[in-house]
């Protein structure tokens, strides 16, 4: 079965179409500017030419529809026609409580899905179109929402409470939810492949360091904390989000410059992290050259990252009274060698010991501990179009 992954950002749609007889990539691409002009970069991976060009893109519906066109035109294309595509794989961000596993698409699916906009008021609705649009030009095809939050949803009340009124949870849904649930599903796994032990009796920290940055405490396959909460702003200092921060500031700086609580929060999302600290970027490759450079503010940025991280990590392995297996995962977690070298250097009471050599390669999974460390260190890249590929065929196969 041939499975198209969606991805849909309010103004972008991420595409793969997956070979799911052996899970090989047939084309991926992306569309950018929905609704303000329009670019598709489709690149198929069957020696065809990549097509990367300005195209009008409305809404989602003509995004979807280019994509579908690409796929099948005879210069670009990867498969003869849209009947040989047997299911649509979403990624959805939100999916509160009513969620804990991926779920075949129908109206009661989707109503459950608007319900969570007010948890995910960015996200959810470009889910929404992404699907509305499938729909659109594909008719009865099959569509099925993985989510993010779907994971964690194993966490116990003391970890996914705060200790806040508890009409908050009750009546608002306030609680850690976390995210990046997909990829910590993904690098658990593959981790205890590698480590060639059940996941049942493995205690893991996985660490998805992007753009957006997560850590999650897996014990035995199920996620039992995570650093995100009930929205992706909580944890690490992220490329431009705060993470944890005293929930007094907002307060304070709008008391203190007339800004109001909207446009603080922009900025905590929008313009703090490792860019509000260093001025410089909010990509670790700026901040490394930077730093290199003698600019104080973005070596103390890095430093900071690499110092909340390991943190984290301490935390979880006191969750878990143990850990037997690190993961890093995703752009930075995967590329930046003197990050990961920076972070093992803080854990070394439990076990941890990093091998140089085996660190310094790059995009590949690898054990980058010694043979002689107690917990046993990996680099996994991540892959959740993979996840929402197999999650989708197994629920349409068994639908
Ligand atoms: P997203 O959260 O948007 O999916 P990614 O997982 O793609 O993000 O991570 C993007 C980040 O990865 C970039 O901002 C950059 O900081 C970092 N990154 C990518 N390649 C490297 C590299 N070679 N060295 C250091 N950092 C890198």
């Amino acid at each position: 079965m041939k499975i198209l992954v969606i991805n849909c950002g309010s103004s972008s749609l991420k595409y793969q179409l997956l070979d799911m007889d052996d899970e090989s990539l047939l084309a991926k691409g992306l569309c950018e500017r929905i609704g303000i002009d329009g670019h598709l970069k489709h690149q198929p991976q069957n020696g065809k030419p990549v097509f990367d060009e300005d195209l009008p893109l409305p809404t989602h519906t003509e995004a979807i529809a280019a994509v579908l066109e690409k796929l099948t035109c005879p210069e670009y294309g990867v498969v003869s026609g849209m009947d040989e595509i047997g299911a649509v794989g979403h990624r959805v961000v939100h999916g509160g409580e009513k969620f804990a596993s991926s779920v075949v698409i129908n109206d009661d699916v989707m109503a459950a899905i608007a319900e969570c906009v007010p948890l995910a008021p960015l996200h959810n609705p470009a889910n929404i179109t992404g699907i509305e649009a499938c729909k659109a030009v594909m008719g009865d095809v099959p569509q099925v929402a993985v989510f993010d939050t779907a994971f964690h949803q194993t966490m116990p009340g003391k970890a996914y409470m705060y200790a806040v009124p508890y009409e908050y949870y009750k009546d608002l849904q306030i609680r850690r939810y976390g995210f990046h649930g997909t990829s910590h599903r993904y690098v658990s796994a593959r981790a205890a492949e590698m480590m060639g032990k059940p996941i049942e009796e493995l205690k893991l920290i996985s660490c998805h360091m992007g753009n957006g940055s997560s850590i999650c405490a897996i014990d035995g396959g199920r996620s039992v904390d995570t650093s995100m909460g009930f929205t992706p702003i909580a944890g690490l200092p992220m490329g431009t989000r705060c993470g944890d921060i005293d929930v007094s500031i907002p307060d304070y700086v709008c008391q203190n410059t007339g800004k109001d609580v909207t446009t603080v929060t922009n900025e905590l999302n929008k313009k703090s992290g490792v860019l509000g600290v260093s001025g410089v970027s909010s990509d670790f490759r700026d901040l490394t050259k930077a730093a290199g450079e003698g600019n104080e503010r973005a070596a103390l940025a890095l430093e900071m990252f690499q110092y909340a991280v390991a943190k984290t990590i301490g935390a979880y392995a006191a969750a878990m009274n143990g850990v037997d297996g690190i993961i890093f995962t995703a752009g930075v977690g995967e590329n930046d060698a003197a990050c990961r070298a920076g972070i093992g250097q803080y854990l070394g009471y439990l076990g941890v010991e990093i091998c140089p050599n085996c660190n310094a390669k790059r995009g590949q999974e690898t054990f980058i501990s010694t043979a002689d460390s107690k917990v046993k260190v990996m680099v996994i890249p991540t892959n959740e179009e993979l996840v929402i590929a197999r999650d989708t065929k197994e629920l349409v196969e068994n639908a």
